[in-house]
């Protein structure tokens, strides 16, 4: 399987602090990341291959221009701002998304990112553009004809809306490269594993009936992103029932999140996509930082290889979330080799 990573470009992203609890924490989204998930591709014999630039044309079908405009200028203009800390960090926030929208940056910044864990610093906007490519480039493999492909995609993307930054992302790469592949599959599946809700990418195809959204994570109750990710939450208008999520209680090991994968399968093989795109986030690992699920290595072999199994369609692997733990490149190998070795 082919390994897309712009390693030089996609480590220049590296704000030192977020903030948790009203206290600022080292960030756990650091480039170290790549090395430990490239280590863990090459063992599943991936090779690695450098993207492309794709241009803007196929981030802005799924990214508005002003937000697309506030990220690339913001670090420059945050420098004008005397004393200002070492990260684009807003204080305050309209209360709702049909707000006025202004002139200054401290403002945008409000507007623009969800939370206080999307910093923004020299390096951020190359490294989600950078990002973004890797997974268009690994869309592009797709249409050229393998079967599947991965991107590692640092920083990741599946907290991120059409206007709007959150949970470490910035451009939502899953979300980019499944409009793209659209251009020859018009139904496409994106099936989000990650341990926090993908509340960017159900967002951005909320009524859109053309891409099934499914996540399966931790109940958003008292886990991040909090305000989505419900059971209820099915989608509107023309996508309603497109959506599906499947929160489990915090703790849960392999035994409950493969029974939540069959039901997403079931579901997904009645929509019957024309590919599949997977954000493979690593963090509801047991041993992930996050502490929030309990997934064994063992189970994330067992994860890619039951959708290779099910849904033997083009599958694009988009790296999410997954942090900093010795087992953290084990997992990753053990998903793809279960991928491979099931799917072909
Ligand atoms: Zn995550």
């Amino acid at each position: 399987m082919k390994a897309f990573l712009a390693e030089a470009r996609q480590a220049e992203h590296y704000p030192q602090h977020f903030l948790v609890n009203g206290v600022m924490q080292p960030n756990p989204e650091t480039p170290e990341r790549i090395a430990a998930l490239k280590a863990g591709a090459l063992r599943a014999g991936c090779e690695m291959v450098a993207p492309r630039e794709f241009g803007m044309e196929a981030i802005g079908a799924v990214h508005t221009p002003a937000y697309l405009a506030f990220l690339e200028r913001a670090w420059e203009r945050w420098q004008h701002i005397p004393d200002a800390a070492g990260a684009v960090t807003p204080n305050i926030h309209p209360p709702h998304r049909h707000a006025g929208y202004p002139a200054s940056l401290v403002a945008q910044a409000g507007f623009h990112m969800a939370d206080a864990s999307c910093p923004i610093a020299g390096g951020t906007w190359q490294s989600a553009l950078w990002s973004a490519w890797s997974a268009l480039s690994a869309a592009e493999a797709l249409l050229g004809g393998v079967q599947s492909a991965y991107a590692l995609c640092r920083p990741p993307g599946h907290h991120a809306g059409t206007d709007l930054a959150g949970g470490f992302c910035y451009l939502n790469n899953s979300a980019i490269a499944a409009r793209y592949l659209q251009a020859r599959w018009p139904k496409i599946a994106i099936l989000d594993v990650d341990l926090h809700h993908g509340n960017g990418t159900q967002d951005i195809f909320w009524t859109d009936p053309t891409v099934f959204t499914a996540s399966i994570h931790c109940d958003p109750r008292r886990f991040y992103p909090f305000f989505w990710g419900y059971a209820e939450e099915e989608g509107e208008g023309p996508g309603k029932g497109f959506n599906l999520n499947l929160p489990l209680p915090r703790g849960s090991g392999d035994a409950e999140f493969l029974a939540a994968l069959d039901t997403a399968l079931a579901r997904i093989e009645h929509f019957a996509p024309d590919a599949l795109v997977v954000a493979l986030g690593l963090d509801a690992f047991e041993g992930d930082p996050f502490g929030g699920l309990g997934v064994t290595t063992g189970g994330y072999g067992r994860i890619g290889a039951e959708i290779a199994r099910r849904l033997p369609v083009p599958t694009l692997l988009v790296q999410e979330g997954g942090y900093l733990c010795p087992e953290l490149g084990d997992n990753l190998t053990a998903f793809l080799g279960g991928s491979s070795g099931s799917g072909g």
